[in-house]
C-alpha cells in the first residue's frame, strides 16, 4: 500500500519529521517531485540533517529510497548528499535514482539566476538551483533522461540541440556567455560514473514492491499552495505538489494510495517573494518573535538560511490545501511552539471586495483578501516532547478541535517536538 505525506500550505509544513517517522515501518521511500531546492529537517539519533534530494527514509537500512522520476536531479548535489550524511556516521543509504528521471543540468541554474537577475524587482524569489528552466525543458522535451547517459551518441544529439536553444536566449536575452557542448559532454560523463550504481528500474521495482505487498511512502516536497495548478500561480513551484502526482512521478498506481497524510503547522510560515498574498502573515515584533521561537531553530529556510514570513495558522488556505490533497488524515506540527502566547489567532475567513468567504480564492482574488481572525485563549506552557495527547493542556486541545473544525479534515498526528519520537497520536473528532 501507498501513504503519501504531502503538505497542506507553502512548504516547510514538517514533512521530512513524519517521513522519517513513519519510515520506521516502511520499506520504500520515494521523492516524486520537485529537486534540491527546499528542504527537509531532520532530527534522529545520527544528529541533525536538512536532506534536500535524499528521501527521508535514508536513515534506515532496511528502507529503499527512491528518487523518482518526477525529480529534477542534480547528481552534484546528490553526490555531495549521500557524502555529507555518510561523513556524519549514517550508513550509505539503498538508493534507486529512476533511469527516467532527468537531470537538472548546469545551464539550468545559470538560466534561472540570469532570468531572476533580468526580472530584479519583478523576480519570483527562485532558490536559483534551475527548477524553473529544468521543468520547463522537460515539458518542451529538451531535457536529458539519466538513461541517455548510457547511449553517447544519443546524449551528444540530445545535449548539441539543447545547447543551440540555450545559447540563443543566453545571448540575445541574457548577454551572458555561451555555452559548450564539447565541456558540457565531458562534465556529463563524469556525471555518469558517480551516479552508475545508484541508476535502476524504478517503475519495475515500485510495482514488485507493491505486489509484495510492501508499504511505500511518497515524500512531497512543498506543498498545496506552491502546485502550478492548484496553488498561487504564478508564486508556486514548477512541478505538482500533490499526492496524486505520485502517480506519475513515482509511478504508483492511483488506486493504491490509500492513505494522504497531509502536514500542516500550528501557524503559518511562507519562503519566497516579498510580493507573494500571505494572508496570515505576522509583522513587527510579534512576528519576529514567532520566527525565533518557530521550528527547531527558527523560522529560516534549511535550504537558503533565508527568513521565512510567518504569520497566523491560516484554515482557509489550509481547508483548501487539505481538499486539493484529498487528506485522508492530518498531521499538525509544531504545536509547542505556540506555548508562550496569551492568546492565538487563526484566520477563519477573507475578506475580499467586502464580502467574507472561507473559500479559497484565485490568484487573482487572492491578492485582495484580508484576514479575518477568531481569537482563541493561549495554554501558557512548555509542552515540548509530550507523548500523550491526553496530557496537553485543555486549552492546547481545544486549540487542535477548533482547527479540526475549521479545516475539515481529521487531525490524528499532533507534533510537539521536532525530533523523531516527539509525537502525539490523537482520536479526531470528525
Ligand atoms: P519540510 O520541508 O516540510 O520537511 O519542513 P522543514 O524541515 O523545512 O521545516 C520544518 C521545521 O520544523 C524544521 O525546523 C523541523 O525540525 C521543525 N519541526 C518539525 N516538527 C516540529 C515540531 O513539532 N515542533 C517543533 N518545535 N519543530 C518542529
Amino acid at each position: 500500500m501507498v501513504k503519501a505525506i504531502v503538505g497542506a500550505n507553502w512548504g516547510d509544513e514538517g514533512k521530512g519529521k513524519i517521513t522519517d517517522m513513519l519510515a520506521e515501518t516502511s520499506d520504500v521511500v520515494i521523492r516524486f517531485q520537485g529537486g534540491a531546492n527546499a528542504g527537509h529537517t531532520i532530527i534522529n539519533d545520527y544528529g541533525r540533517f536538512a536532506l534536500h534530494i535524499l528521501p527521508s527514509g535514508s536513515f534506515y537500512p532496511h528502507v529503499t529510497n527512491i528518487i523518482g522520476n518526477g525529480v529534477a536531479l542534480d547528481i552534484k548535489k546528490l553526490v555531495a548528499e549521500l557524502k555529507s550524511i555518510t561523513d556524519q556516521g549514517v550508513p550509505a543509504p539503498n538508493l534507486i535514482v529512476s533511469e527516467r528521471a532527468q537531470l537538472l543540468m548546469p545551464y539550468h541554474v545559470l538560466q534561472d539566476g540570469y532570468e531572476e537577475e533580468r526580472l530584479a524587482g519583478r523576480a519570483f524569489g527562485s532558490t536559483k538551483s534551475g527548477i524553473a528552466p529544468f521543468y520547463s525543458d522537460k515539458y518542451a522535451k529538451t531535457g536529458i533522461q539519466v538513461c541517455d547517459l548510457f547511449d553517447e551518441e544519443r546524449l551528444r544529439q540530445r545535449l548539441n540541440a539543447a545547447v543551440e536553444r540555450k545559447n540563443v536566449m543566453f545571448k540575445h536575452l541574457y548577454h551572458k556567455p555561451l555555452l559548450d557542448a564539447d565541456t558540457l559532454f565531458v562534465e556529463l560523463m563524469e556525471y555518469r560514473e558517480l551516479i552508475r550504481p545508484y541508476v535502476g528500474d524504478a517503475v519495475t521495482f515500485v510495482h514488485e514492491a507493491l505486489k509484495a505487498g510492501k508499504t511505500i511512502l511518497l515524500e512531497g516536497q512543498l506543498g498545496s499552495m506552491k502546485d502550478p495548478d492548484l496553488g498561487i500561480f504564478p508564486m508556486t513551484t514548477s512541478s505538482h505538489t500533490l499526492a496524486g502526482f505520485g502517480t506519475v512521478g513515482a509511478c504508483v498506481p492511483p488506486t493504491a494510495i490509500e492513505d494522504v497524510i497531509t502536514v500542516t503547522k500550528a501557524y503559518s510560515s511562507c519562503v519566497g517573494s516579498k510580493t507573494e498574498p500571505f494572508v496570515s502573515e505576522l509583522l513587527g515584533a510579534e512576528g519576529d518573535e514567532l520566527r525565533r521561537r518557530g521550528g527547531d531553530k527558527g523560522e529560516f529556510g534549511a535550504t537558503t538560511g533565508r527568513p521565512r514570513r510567518v504569520g497566523w495558522f491560516d484554515a482557509v488556505a489550509t481547508k483548501y490545501g487539505c481538499m486539493v490533497q484529498g487528506a485522508t488524515q492530518v498531521a499538525l506540527t509544531c504545536l509547542d511552539v505556540l506555548g508562550y502566547l496569551d492568546e492565538i489567532k487563526v484566520v477563519t475567513g477573507y475578506e475580499i471586495d467586502g464580502e467574507v468567504t472561507t473559500i479559497f480564492p484565485t490568484p487573482s482574488r487572492l491578492e485582495r483578501a484580508k484576514p479575518v481572525f477568531t481569537t482563541l485563549k493561549g495554554w501558557k506552557s512548555d509542552i515540548r516532547g509530550i507523548t500523550d495527547y491526553d496530557a496537553l493542556p485543555d486549552n492546547a486541545k481545544g486549540y487542535v478541535d477548533f482547527l479540526e473544525q475549521q479545516i475539515e479534515a481529521p487531525i490524528t498526528l499532533v507534533s510537539t517536538g521536532p525530533k523523531r519520537h516527539e509525537m502525539t497520536y490523537r482520536t479526531p473528532k470528525l
